[in-house]
């Protein structure tokens, strides 16, 4: 992954690799460790106003102050572009474009051989969603046990069923409410699913089984459009105080899959309001 800082709000300044080929924090343990803010942003370190902003827990010690220096040196180099986002372009062998077959295999060369290429690669979905889905599978989205166990006071509490703790497995998996979404579309296709304990194993364990030509291209992209459907709600609940019913993040699940079936003419002959209308009788045919 090649990093192209702009702004720096989406890059860690400590522990992502965007200068160099090593991350400042391995090359300078001794700074990282007096950092206060050890998930700082670039942007958060380098602010527009006042400078450099590292909020060392004490002061520096001479061989501090000495490493201290050349890092400065190295920024020097840094002229931050607040105007436009961060860029992660993906360069592995040779594929400048991200692709997630690229991705797999970088995986598997670092020896992380435990991957189910069916479950990275599933053919329609969008790379965005399907790197998305991998990631929430290595527990690493920002759901909010993740960012209680980074030391963000917050109150821990599903943005659905608002009781349980938010971690993934509940969210997209095991909530009450979240549960709502994927009985329907279990049950519109008359299949009998039992859930896995944690997202990867349901994904692992997803087959196309039994049923129409149609039916079984839909039931694969199923759990893909649901989860991410899910998590656009979340984040709709958690940032914009909004909240859809279940009812509607249903046709949002059926928007996705429309979309992403465009390519393999799986709804061919059929507008997004018959899916609305129809999707018992649609996914039977
Ligand atoms: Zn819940």
């Amino acid at each position: 992954m090649k990093i192209n800082v702009n702004d720096g709000r989406s890059i860690h300044f400590w522990t992502d690799k965007w200068l160099g080929n090593t991350t400042i924090k391995d090359r300078y343990p001794n700074l990282y460790k007096l950092s206060r803010h050890k998930d700082a942003t670039i942007a958060k370190i380098m602010t527009e106003f006042t400078g450099l902003d590292f909020n060392f827990c004490r002061n520096l010690q001479r061989d501090e102050v000495r490493s201290l220096i050349q890092l400065v040196e190295e920024l020097d180099s840094i002229n931050l572009n607040r105007e436009e986002d961060d860029l992660m372009e993906w360069n592995v062998a040779g594929e400048k474009k991200f692709t997630l077959k690229s991705c797999y295999d970088a995986l598997s060369q670092d020896g992380n051989d435990n991957l189910d290429t069916d479950v990275i690669w599933r053919k329609n979905i969008p790379s965005k969603v399907a790197f998305w889905i991998w990631t929430a599978t290595q527990n690493a989205i920002p759901t909010l046990d993740v960012l209680n166990n980074r030391g963000i006071p917050i109150i821990n509490r599903c943005w659905f069923c608002k009781c349980k703790a938010e971690t993934i497995n509940h969210l997209l998996l095991h909530c009450t409410v979240t549960s709502q979404i994927w009985e329907y579309f279990i049950q519109a296709q008359k299949r009998i699913w039992v859930k896995n304990e944690s997202l990867l194993k349901n994904l692992v364990e997803w087959r196309s089984g039994q049923g129409t030509h149609r039916g079984k291209k839909v039931w694969l992209l199923l759990p893909y459009a649901i989860c991410w459907a899910i998590w656009l709600e979340r984040n709709d609940r958690a940032f914009n105080s909004a909240e859809n019913s279940v009812d509607n993040v249903i046709i949002k699940v059926k928007g996705f899959l429309y979309m992403w079936g465009l390519k393999d003419k799986i709804f061919e002959g059929l507008v997004f309001s018959d899916l609305c209308r129809n999707w018992v009788d649609i996914v039977s045919m």
